[in-house]
């Protein structure tokens, strides 16, 4: 029961003992009855140390990423949080250049506090990561496809050079899925997830996970801190998020379709400056995608080339695709990355990122048309 679309139907979804019932319980207990000096009957004591509906979707999550353990979290920067702020104190940490916003908040902020310093590098750059290690770096962190530019990294080669100096090299494989890639059977030690995204699939559910390739000291520090500080996933979500899995392998396969739709007419515009897409024969990370990812994934972004007027009257132009952030969800969504950023924005001016939905392709490409035609 190797294959990927086996193993999401049925990972974490044995039939319940009880009942047989076919589809999991919900646990909402918050509380497990045990003997008088805290005998435990099933394993289970307090929901914030653990609960069954969550262990099925860590039972589930794990497996789908061929890992030995996970650990589920309220949201995908819980889970980020909880696995850097494990990290010793004086550490140094390798960022990318293009990431997630909240992982350069969270470096800039609150790693600084806690005494560990982060720098950020253009991971596709192997000598670049080479040169910005330092003695103290605990941890490389990866992300690939990167956001919002969709920039794409060996995997196997950055496992090679933080092990080749002792450090760990954690992925976040939100955009991808395992599904589209497994960075643990690259080599990496870590991968994170924003279940909030294609996990939960629906745009209505947020969740965060870690996979660990071992149940080693660093899962225990990791589960440690969860319990003690609390960042738990509420079971009704773990139980949406574990519902997600089922349909994962057959919406990535309808997201990477439309995705690579839009990419492809998006390149052939003439409004369009670039389109960043690892799918395209033209994206500078293509042959590492085609090596490591199944296909090219569901999110894509393009610059116009009538910067940031031009991207702002496209975005709001569209009558099908709505102007939102996140992504992974049924619905097509649009967004200005640099004006979500703020202040300190790091996105160009002129780009826009979309998630492609479940939509029939033709109408996303009949939308996209007729509001880049509106620019004149
Ligand atoms: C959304 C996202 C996160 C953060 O996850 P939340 O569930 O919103 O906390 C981290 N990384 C990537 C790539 C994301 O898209």
């Amino acid at each position: 029961m190797s294959r990927i679309e086996t193993l999401a139907v049925h990972a974490g979804g044995e039939p319940d003992e009880a009942t047989g019932a076919v589809v999991p319980p919900i646990h909402l207990a918050t509380t497990f009855r045990h003997g008088p000096a805290g005998e435990r009957q099933a394993g289970y004591e307090y929901q914030r140390e653990s609960n069954p509906t969550q262990d099925r979707l860590e039972s589930a999550l794990a497996a789908l990423e061929d890992g030995a353990a996970a650990l589920c979290f309220g949201s995908g920067m819980a889970a980020m949080a909880a696995l850097l702020e494990s990290l010793p104190a004086g550490s140094h940490v390798l960022i990318p250049t293009d990431c997630y916003t909240g992982l350069r908040a969270l470096a800039g902020e609150f790693l600084r506090e806690r005494g560990i310093t982060a720098s950020a590098v253009d991971m596709a750059d192997l000598d670049a990561v080479q040169a910005a290690l330092r003695p103290e770096t605990s941890l490389v962190w990866a992300e690939t496809p990167s956001n919002p530019q969709l920039r794409i990294c060996d995997i196997a080669a950055l496992a090679a050079l933080a092990h080749g100096h002792g450090a760990l090299l954690a992925c976040d494989n939100t955009f991808a899925t395992p599904v589209l890639q497994r960075p643990l059977a690259l080599g990496a030690d870590v991968v994170m997830h924003s279940t909030t995204k294609y996990f939960g699939g629906h745009s209505d559910v947020m969740g965060g996970a870690l996979v660990f390739a071992r149940r080693d000291e660093l899962f225990g520090r990791v589960f440690h801190r969860r319990h003690v500080t609390g960042g738990i996933l509420a079971p009704f979500s773990a139980w949406l998020i574990l519902r997600g899995c089922r349909s994962l392998p057959a919406r990535m396969a309808w997201h990477c379709a439309n995705a690579r739709a839009l990419a492809e007419m998006l390149a052939a515009h003439p409004a369009v400056e670039a389109v960043h897409y690892p799918g395209l024969a033209s994206h500078p990370g293509h042959a590492i995608a085609a090596r490591q990812m199944r296909d090219g994934g569901g999110m894509l972004s393009f610059r116009l080339r009538g910067g940031r007027e031009a991207a702002l009257a496209v975005a709001g132009a569209l009558e099908l695709a709505i102007n939102a952030t996140s992504l992974g969800g049924p619905e097509t969504l649009v967004e200005h990355r640099a004006s979500i950023e703020g202040a300190n924005a790091v996105s160009p001016d002129n780009l826009l990122r979309v998630s492609a939905g479940l939509e029939h392709r033709d109408d996303l490409l009949e939308d996209f048309t007729q509001a880049l035609a509106r620019l004149g």
